[in-house]
């Protein structure tokens, strides 16, 4: 199995949002046994996965700021709840037989490691999921940005990351009925067209390094093995 698969390392992004399920707030266990059965299947068939979650459904620093607190302490807490998601989605992979590790840009002795590159890149090799947490560490950043910055690092084939929506559209389709889905774009494009797609730090530091990324909808069933075996999934983002 798994001879047709068209890509070796992935790194996939899964924002906080994905994993609180119909509440507004927190995390679903039901939804991420579901992502981690998906995540098996890839696993199953010897793909290496890394994995960056966000931390929008507990607290966004921007947010927060809003809300009159210090910026940079939003920032803070909010890389904080990017370490709880990954510690509830590694219960949830190991729940399911599927070894894996989290790793903090932000050192948290005695409950995830330290992230280190090469460490990372063994545990891949070895075919443990790895979740990095705690985005890149820094204030000011997004875990788009986290995952394109660890994607690259970890030499992954693709950034695949996971929306509520299928894909990159001309318009907000939950809006503008005559929005039509991109199969493929230039990071270029993303950029002179504005198309919220990823923050732009993310899209410039993919052009930079030639990382081709790929938005999709994660709750369709079968939408990641699909793109593993080549299919045409969402919107891919490429040179
Ligand atoms: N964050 C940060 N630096 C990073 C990554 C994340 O300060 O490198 C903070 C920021 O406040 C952000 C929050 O963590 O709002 C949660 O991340 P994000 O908004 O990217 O989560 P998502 O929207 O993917 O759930």
């Amino acid at each position: 199995p798994g001879r047709d698969k068209k890509y070796k390392r992935i790194l996939l992004k899964l924002s906080g949002e994905e994993l609180m399920g119909a509440e507004g707030f927190g995390i679903d266990p039901k939804v991420l046994d579901k992502m981690a059965l998906e995540i098996g299947q890839l696993v199953g068939i010897g793909v290496q996965v890394g994995l960056v979650i966000g931390g929008g459904n507990l607290f966004r620093g921007s947010a927060l700021s809003k809300a009159g607190l210090d910026r940079v302490t939003g920032d803070h807490m909010g890389m904080l709840a990017t370490v709880m998601n990954a510690l509830a989605m590694r219960d949830a992979l190991e729940r399911s037989n599927i070894s894996s590790r989290v790793m903090s840009s932000i050192p948290m002795s005695g409950v995830v490691d330290h992230y280190d590159r090469r460490k990372a890149l063994r545990f891949l090799e070895q075919g443990e999921v790895v979740i990095f947490s705690a985005g890149t560490g820094n204030p000011f950043f997004t875990t788009d940005s986290a995952a394109c910055l660890r994607g690259i690092e970890m030499e992954a084939d693709i950034v695949l990351k996971a929306t509520k929506v299928d894909g990159v559209y001309s318009a907000d389709p939950m809006k503008d009925p005559t929005a039509t889905r991109y199969e493929r774009l230039t990071y270029d494009e993303v950029l002179d067209k504005k198309l919220g797609v990823m923050d732009l730090t993310a899209i410039c530091l993919c052009r930079e390094q030639d990382m081709p990324l790929r938005v999709f909808r994660m709750d369709k069933p079968g939408a990641l093995l699909n793109i593993l075996k080549g299919e045409n999934e969402g919107t891919l983002i490429i040179e």
